[in-house]
């Protein structure tokens, strides 16, 4: 049997999948979840955000005719449906970089998505990343492995920009 080794966008798909099924199986899914490889970041190696619902009403901001429009609009928007989308750097398709620290970045974002955080589900803490809990939980769930994999990788790559021998 051929196998499919590439990291692109089903290899990453199965990876959340997994990852949830193994992890994360009693967090509630109060809104669908979405993954997908995003542009490539220095420090920023995954992110979470919620779309959909009432975003726009942000951009309320605004005067005049531009307001109107913007709360036409609003109404429309009110139909979609929320989703979280997780953005991994396409940094992480490079097959150097270990799938345990993928899976870290995954489950990070999923941590934060358990927490209430980019998600609908009830808020936990005040802030994402309030005195380690990420790190905490993705290890009371099992993950420990990952948390490890992703410090000595993450402890690699420092040393490695610092001396300038990688670029982005
Ligand atoms: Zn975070």
């Amino acid at each position: 049997m051929i196998q499919n080794l590439m990291r692109d966008h089903s290899w990453l798909q199965s990876k959340l999948e997994e990852l949830l099924k193994t992890y994360f199986a009693d967090v509630p899914i109060t809104n669908p979840i979405e993954i997908k490889w995003g542009r490539e970041a220095k420090f920023r190696f995954g992110s979470i955000k919620l779309e959909g619902g009432r975003r726009i009403l942000k951009l309320r901001a605004f005067g005049g005719l531009f307001t109107r429009k913007i709360e036409m609009q609003e109404s429309s928007d009110k139909k979609l449906p929320k989703k979280s989308i997780i953005t991994i750097t396409s940094m992480f398709k490079n097959e150097d970089v270990p799938v345990d620290v993928v899976c870290y970045t995954i489950c990070h974002e999923l941590t934060h998505y358990a927490h209430g955080f980019s998600s609908t589900n009830k808020r936990m803490f005040k802030h994402p990343h309030h005195g380690g809990v990420v790190n905490a939980e993705i290890q009371k769930r099992g993950g420990t492995n990952f948390v490890k994999a992703y410090q000595l990788w993450l402890k690699e790559y420092r040393r490695q920009i610092l001396a300038g021998r990688r670029r982005i």
